[in-house]
This record gives C-alpha cells, sequence and structure tokens, in this order.
C-alpha cells in the first residue's frame, strides 16, 4: 500500500502498553491500512492486568480476559499477528529485558512502518498520561536508535537467534494534540467503535458518541467526516545510525547474507502467545 508519494507499506507494526491502547488512538488507521493489504502485527507490551476498580476482580483473571478481548478486536481490524510480552501492568520501566523483547519483535516482523504513543505526552486536558504508555514509547524510540537497527547491539538477537537488525521507514506517534498527519478514516469507523466495545471490561456503548466526538475533532481541518491525528518522523531507507556502519555491513556482506537465508526458513521466535 502507498501511504504517499514516498512510503510504500507492506507491514506494520503497533507497539504499546495495554489492550484498548492501539484501538483508541489509531484502530481506524489500522482497518484501513488492513483493508489495503498491510501486514498488519500487534506488540502489547504489558498484560493488562491493572485495568479494573473491582473489588473483586484478580488481576490473574483480569489479564485473561483483557488477553482475549484484545485478540478479539485485531481479529475484527483485520490485524494479522498480536504478541503478548506480558510484562506487567502499571511496573513498565524501559529497562533492557524490555528493550530486548521488543527488538526481538521489531527483528522478526520487520515493519515499514511502527506505531507507538507520544513519549513526550506527560498530561494535558485534565489527564495525565500513564507511565506505562511513556515507558512502552520510550523503548520504542530506543528500539529505532539503537536496538533492533544496530548490529552491535544486543547482539544475542542476531548471534544466538540469527535476527538481523532491522530499521524501519518510519514512526507514527499517536498523537494527543499538534498532529502532523491526519488520516482520514471516516469509512472504517464502525469497524473501530466495533473493535473498541470487544474491550468489554473497559469500554461500554455510553463511550461511543465521545470516542466519535475525538476522531470528528482530529478531521475538522482537512474536512474529514472522521480522523486519526498522528506525529510522523521518517527514516532514511538504509541509513545508518553511524556513518561507518554501512562499510561493516558491505565487509560481512556474505555472512550475513547467509544468516538472512538461514532466517527465512525457520520459524517465528516465539511469543509467549501469538494469534
Ligand atoms: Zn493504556
Amino acid at each position: 500500500m502507498r501511504f504517499d508519494k514516498t512510503l510504500d507499506v507492506q507491514r506494520a507494526m503497533a507497539i504499546y502498553a495495554h489492550p484498548d491502547d492501539a484501538e483508541f488512538g489509531m484502530a481506524g488507521t489500522v482497518a484501513k491500512w488492513a483493508k489495503a493489504g498491510v501486514e498488519f502485527t500487534y506488540c502489547m507490551v504489558t498484560n493488562g492486568a491493572s485495568g479494573s476498580q473491582d473489588p473483586d476482580m484478580t488481576r490473574e483473571r483480569l489479564r485473561d480476559i483483557r488477553a482475549a478481548e484484545q485478540s478479539e478486536a485485531a481479529k475484527i481490524l483485520g490485524v494479522k499477528n498480536v504478541v503478548f510480552l506480558e510484562f506487567e501492568d502499571g511496573y513498565l520501566e524501559p529497562t533492557i529485558d524490555v528493550r530486548r523483547a521488543v527488538a526481538r519483535q521489531i527483528r522478526i516482523h520487520k515493519p515499514d512502518v511502527i506505531f507507538t504513543m507520544d513519549p513526550t505526552m506527560r498530561y494535558g486536558g485534565g489527564y495525565v498520561n500513564h507511565p506505562d504508555h511513556i515507558a512502552a514509547a520510550e523503548v520504542v524510540l530506543r528500539s529505532i536508535n539503537p536496538d533492533a537497527s544496530t548490529r552491535q547491539m544486543l547482539p544475542e538477537l542476531w548471534q544466538n537467534e540469527r535476527l538481523e537488525p532491522h530499521k524501519p521507514k518510519a514512526l507514527f506517534l499517536m498523537a494527543f494534540g499538534a498532529p502532523d498527519t491526519i488520516v482520514d478514516v471516516s469509512g472504517v469507523v464502525d469497524v473501530k467503535i466495533k473493535a473498541l466495545l470487544a474491550h468489554r471490561s473497559q469500554i461500554d456503548a455510553d463511550s461511543v458518541d465521545f470516542i466519535k466526538s475525538w476522531m470528528k475533532e482530529a478531521g475538522k481541518k482537512k474536512r474529514y467526516a472522521y480522523a486519526e491525528g498522528f506525529k510522523v518522523l521518517r527514516f532514511e531507507e538504509d541509513g545508518a545510525p553511524r556513518r561507518n556502519v554501512r562499510r561493516r555491513e558491505e565487509r560481512k556482506a556474505p555472512q550475513a547474507r547467509g544468516r538472512r537465508a538461514l532466517r527465512s526458513t525457520t520459524p517465528s521466535r516465539p511469543a509467549r502467545r501469538s494469534r
């Protein structure tokens, strides 16, 4: 799918903290791109176990409920793969273990575009941003430089798991305010709502008008009925994070090709659960 003159997208990946984060911010774009043939992968970093005020609920039960809700929402949107990294909801920090887990998924799925939240968003509009959102987005930034893209960063991924470095062509940050890119999702708004409502433990039908009003607001400037807004960063294709990387890769080219060929016949690395 061609997003615009310079950006061709075959594979995309959303990396986010909790079940429903992606549906709120970008499910319209997911549905639209999936319909256009983009292979979408969800990578949910936490287990969603904190999202309840019900005293009779337990973290264990909620984790299972929310994983099922996320899988159902993904299916509605046409998302091909859902990866659950299962770090504890509410306790997420950009540790090296989280960074390795996320970089691994990026190297496995090789997305042209990665979506996440805006890690600079701390508060605004009567809302304090959840620290897991900030941590997950921070991990994504670190994956672009250096974790997923640099051969000698987390070398075990390459040496032990045969996962070559990968850098996406673009990063889309779900924008709370001041987006620079507006995606018209008028044609898939019902699919987005249906996917959101799959998160039954979190959202009820009363929230639909409220969610639609955000999307109307996002589309106003461009006169789209419903839209989603992003801040978009683009990266040079095959651009090296450091000046000397290209030369090193040339030197290692025969070996690198061998490893790539080998990897293509190797089944995907296991995530804890994957649809
Ligand atoms: Zn969240």
